[in-house]
Protein backbone atom coordinates (compact mmCIF):
# COMPACT_ATOMS: atom_id res chain seq x y z
CA UNK A 1 0.00 0.00 0.00
CA UNK A 2 1.34 3.52 -1.23
CA UNK A 3 -0.32 6.33 0.50
CA UNK A 4 0.18 9.91 -0.97
CA UNK A 5 -0.94 13.56 0.13
CA UNK A 6 -1.54 16.29 -2.52
CA UNK A 7 -3.04 19.26 -2.61
CA UNK A 8 -6.43 20.32 -4.58
CA UNK A 9 -6.98 23.73 -5.96
CA UNK A 10 -3.32 24.48 -4.64
CA UNK A 11 -2.16 28.52 -4.86
CA UNK A 12 -5.37 29.15 -4.36
CA UNK A 13 -7.89 30.23 -1.87
CA UNK A 14 -9.49 26.93 -1.88
CA UNK A 15 -6.27 24.51 -1.29
CA UNK A 16 -7.36 21.71 0.53
CA UNK A 17 -5.04 18.60 1.19
CA UNK A 18 -6.56 15.24 -0.66
CA UNK A 19 -5.02 11.64 -0.42
CA UNK A 20 -4.42 9.27 -2.59
CA UNK A 21 -4.44 5.71 -1.02
CA UNK A 22 -3.02 2.81 -3.64
CA UNK A 23 -3.44 -1.05 -3.07
CA UNK A 24 -0.74 -3.28 -4.25
CA UNK A 25 -3.09 -5.29 -6.50
CA UNK A 26 -5.56 -4.00 -9.51
CA UNK A 27 -8.44 -3.04 -8.35
CA UNK A 28 -11.78 -0.55 -8.67
CA UNK A 29 -11.00 3.49 -7.79
CA UNK A 30 -13.46 4.82 -4.85
CA UNK A 31 -13.39 8.69 -4.26
CA UNK A 32 -14.30 10.21 -1.12
CA UNK A 33 -15.21 13.59 -0.47
CA UNK A 34 -16.59 15.85 3.01
CA UNK A 35 -16.76 19.10 4.10
CA UNK A 36 -18.79 20.11 0.64
CA UNK A 37 -20.34 22.00 3.64
CA UNK A 38 -18.20 23.40 5.72
CA UNK A 39 -20.26 23.06 9.07
CA UNK A 40 -20.81 19.27 8.59
CA UNK A 41 -18.26 17.83 10.74
CA UNK A 42 -18.63 14.50 11.98
CA UNK A 43 -18.02 13.78 7.69
CA UNK A 44 -15.47 14.96 7.93
CA UNK A 45 -13.55 13.66 11.11
CA UNK A 46 -14.54 10.70 9.88
CA UNK A 47 -12.62 10.95 6.45
CA UNK A 48 -9.65 12.46 8.34
CA UNK A 49 -9.37 9.46 10.41
CA UNK A 50 -9.81 7.13 7.10
CA UNK A 51 -6.61 8.97 5.63
CA UNK A 52 -4.65 9.36 9.14
CA UNK A 53 -5.08 5.70 9.83
CA UNK A 54 -3.81 5.05 5.83
CA UNK A 55 -0.84 6.96 6.45
CA UNK A 56 -0.25 5.46 9.44
CA UNK A 57 -0.84 1.60 8.13
CA UNK A 58 -3.69 1.27 11.18
CA UNK A 59 -6.15 0.66 7.86
CA UNK A 60 -5.11 -1.16 4.56
CA UNK A 61 -5.94 -1.34 1.08
CA UNK A 62 -5.47 -4.26 -0.84
CA UNK A 63 -6.37 -3.36 -4.10
CA UNK A 64 -7.72 -0.29 -6.02
CA UNK A 65 -7.16 3.26 -5.30
CA UNK A 66 -8.81 5.22 -2.67
CA UNK A 67 -9.25 9.32 -2.83
CA UNK A 68 -9.92 11.24 -0.02
CA UNK A 69 -10.83 14.94 0.13
CA UNK A 70 -11.59 15.31 3.60
CA UNK A 71 -12.27 18.64 3.40
CA UNK A 72 -13.19 20.07 0.69
CA UNK A 73 -14.81 23.80 1.44
CA UNK A 74 -12.02 25.06 3.57
CA UNK A 75 -13.40 28.47 3.86
CA UNK A 76 -17.19 27.56 4.94
CA UNK A 77 -15.31 24.97 7.75
CA UNK A 78 -12.95 28.33 8.79
CA UNK A 79 -16.32 30.40 8.93
CA UNK A 80 -18.44 27.55 10.37
CA UNK A 81 -21.41 27.62 7.84
CA UNK A 82 -22.53 25.71 4.99
CA UNK A 83 -20.72 27.89 2.31
CA UNK A 84 -21.98 30.63 -0.05
CA UNK A 85 -22.78 29.56 -2.71
CA UNK A 86 -23.79 26.32 -1.81
CA UNK A 87 -21.22 24.49 -3.54
CA UNK A 88 -23.18 21.25 -4.22
CA UNK A 89 -25.47 23.07 -6.51
CA UNK A 90 -22.02 24.22 -8.76
CA UNK A 91 -21.17 20.61 -10.03
CA UNK A 92 -21.63 20.41 -13.72
CA UNK A 93 -25.24 19.02 -14.72
CA UNK A 94 -24.51 17.97 -18.33
CA UNK A 95 -21.76 16.68 -20.34
CA UNK A 96 -21.03 20.12 -21.95
CA UNK A 97 -21.61 21.88 -18.59
CA UNK A 98 -18.60 23.64 -16.77
CA UNK A 99 -18.92 23.92 -12.80
CA UNK A 100 -20.20 27.19 -11.64
CA UNK A 101 -17.34 27.42 -9.07
CA UNK A 102 -13.16 26.94 -9.07
CA UNK A 103 -13.29 24.57 -5.94
CA UNK A 104 -16.15 21.94 -7.50
CA UNK A 105 -14.35 22.59 -10.70
CA UNK A 106 -10.94 21.63 -9.27
CA UNK A 107 -13.11 18.43 -7.11
CA UNK A 108 -14.28 17.28 -10.38
CA UNK A 109 -11.01 18.10 -12.33
CA UNK A 110 -9.70 15.50 -10.29
CA UNK A 111 -12.86 12.94 -10.08
CA UNK A 112 -12.47 12.99 -14.27
CA UNK A 113 -8.26 12.28 -14.03
CA UNK A 114 -9.58 9.44 -12.33
CA UNK A 115 -12.99 8.31 -12.99
CA UNK A 116 -14.21 6.29 -9.82
CA UNK A 117 -16.00 3.79 -9.82
CA UNK A 118 -17.33 4.95 -6.78
CA UNK A 119 -17.98 8.06 -5.57
CA UNK A 120 -19.22 8.64 -1.63
CA UNK A 121 -20.34 11.87 -0.59
CA UNK A 122 -20.23 12.36 2.99
CA UNK A 123 -22.61 14.82 4.71
CA UNK A 124 -24.95 15.55 7.45
CA UNK A 125 -28.52 16.38 7.68
CA UNK A 126 -31.79 17.28 10.21
CA UNK A 127 -33.90 15.49 11.69
CA UNK A 128 -34.51 10.52 11.31
CA UNK A 129 -35.53 9.96 8.35
CA UNK A 130 -36.92 6.94 10.26
CA UNK A 131 -39.31 9.68 11.95
CA UNK A 132 -40.28 11.48 8.99
CA UNK A 133 -39.67 10.80 5.14
CA UNK A 134 -38.96 14.26 4.51
CA UNK A 135 -35.79 14.50 6.30
CA UNK A 136 -32.24 13.33 5.19
CA UNK A 137 -30.64 12.56 8.49
CA UNK A 138 -29.66 8.80 8.81
CA UNK A 139 -30.04 8.43 5.11
CA UNK A 140 -27.87 7.04 1.96
CA UNK A 141 -28.97 8.90 -1.00
CA UNK A 142 -28.23 7.74 -4.90
CA UNK A 143 -29.80 8.94 -7.78
CA UNK A 144 -32.77 6.87 -9.13
CA UNK A 145 -32.56 3.49 -10.54
CA UNK A 146 -28.36 3.78 -9.86
CA UNK A 147 -26.70 0.43 -10.16
CA UNK A 148 -25.47 1.39 -6.43
CA UNK A 149 -28.80 0.91 -5.21
CA UNK A 150 -28.25 -2.92 -4.24
CA UNK A 151 -25.24 -2.19 -2.23
CA UNK A 152 -26.34 0.74 -0.10
CA UNK A 153 -29.66 -1.86 0.56
CA UNK A 154 -27.15 -4.55 1.58
CA UNK A 155 -24.98 -2.26 3.87
CA UNK A 156 -28.39 -0.01 5.20
CA UNK A 157 -29.85 -3.77 6.54
CA UNK A 158 -26.22 -4.10 8.30
CA UNK A 159 -26.15 -0.62 9.70
CA UNK A 160 -29.58 -1.33 11.24
CA UNK A 161 -29.05 -4.53 12.79
CA UNK A 162 -26.23 -3.05 14.39
CA UNK A 163 -28.18 -0.30 15.82
CA UNK A 164 -30.12 -1.14 18.76
CA UNK A 165 -32.22 2.44 18.23
CA UNK A 166 -34.81 2.13 16.02
CA UNK A 167 -35.18 5.78 15.01
CA UNK A 168 -31.66 5.99 14.35
CA UNK A 169 -32.09 3.41 11.59
CA UNK A 170 -30.96 4.33 7.69
CA UNK A 171 -33.00 4.67 5.11
CA UNK A 172 -32.17 5.08 1.57
CA UNK A 173 -33.79 7.37 -0.66
CA UNK A 174 -33.43 7.96 -4.39
CA UNK A 175 -33.63 11.39 -5.74
CA UNK A 176 -31.99 13.11 -8.59
CA UNK A 177 -30.34 16.60 -7.65
CA UNK A 178 -28.98 18.81 -10.43
CA UNK A 179 -25.52 20.35 -9.53
CA UNK A 180 -24.75 18.44 -6.66
CA UNK A 181 -21.66 16.18 -6.47
CA UNK A 182 -23.61 12.64 -6.45
CA UNK A 183 -25.62 13.60 -9.57
CA UNK A 184 -22.62 14.72 -11.22
CA UNK A 185 -20.92 12.26 -11.05
CA UNK A 186 -23.62 9.34 -11.93
CA UNK A 187 -24.45 11.75 -15.15
CA UNK A 188 -21.68 12.76 -16.08
CA UNK A 189 -18.53 9.88 -15.18
CA UNK A 190 -21.24 7.03 -14.46
CA UNK A 191 -20.11 6.37 -10.98
CA UNK A 192 -22.21 4.42 -8.52
CA UNK A 193 -21.98 7.78 -6.49
CA UNK A 194 -23.93 7.79 -2.71
CA UNK A 195 -24.69 10.33 0.04
CA UNK A 196 -24.26 9.42 3.10
CA UNK A 197 -26.22 11.93 5.54
CA UNK A 198 -26.44 11.01 9.29
CA UNK A 199 -28.36 13.24 11.60
CA UNK A 200 -26.23 16.13 13.45
CA UNK A 201 -28.59 16.31 16.19
CA UNK A 202 -26.90 12.38 17.31
CA UNK A 203 -23.52 13.31 19.66
CA UNK A 204 -20.78 13.72 18.04
CA UNK A 205 -18.84 10.31 18.55
CA UNK A 206 -22.20 8.36 17.21
CA UNK A 207 -22.26 10.25 14.07
CA UNK A 208 -18.67 9.90 13.38
CA UNK A 209 -19.00 6.07 14.19
CA UNK A 210 -21.66 5.96 12.02
CA UNK A 211 -20.37 7.84 8.74
CA UNK A 212 -16.98 5.39 9.72
CA UNK A 213 -18.71 1.86 9.72
CA UNK A 214 -21.06 3.09 6.39
CA UNK A 215 -17.60 3.97 4.40
CA UNK A 216 -16.35 1.01 5.44
CA UNK A 217 -18.48 -1.72 4.56
CA UNK A 218 -18.72 0.67 0.87
CA UNK A 219 -14.89 -0.62 0.79
CA UNK A 220 -15.81 -4.32 1.57
CA UNK A 221 -18.22 -4.33 -0.79
CA UNK A 222 -15.74 -2.86 -3.65
CA UNK A 223 -13.34 -5.18 -2.96
CA UNK A 224 -10.66 -2.20 -1.58
CA UNK A 225 -10.45 -3.55 2.26
ZN1 LIG B 1 -24.33 18.65 3.34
Amino acid sequence: MLVTKHTLAASSAHATPYYLVRGTKPGPVIMITSGVHGNETASMAAAQKLANDCMAGRRHVVRGLLIIIPRVNQKAHRNKNRGKPDLNRTFPRHISDKAKHPLASAVFRLARQYGPAWWLDLHEANGLSQRSSRVLGQTLITNPGSKAVPVCKRIIGRMNRSIPIRDRHFNLKQHELPGSARTAAARLLQSRSVTVETCWSLNRSDRIKYQTEIVHHFLREAGLF
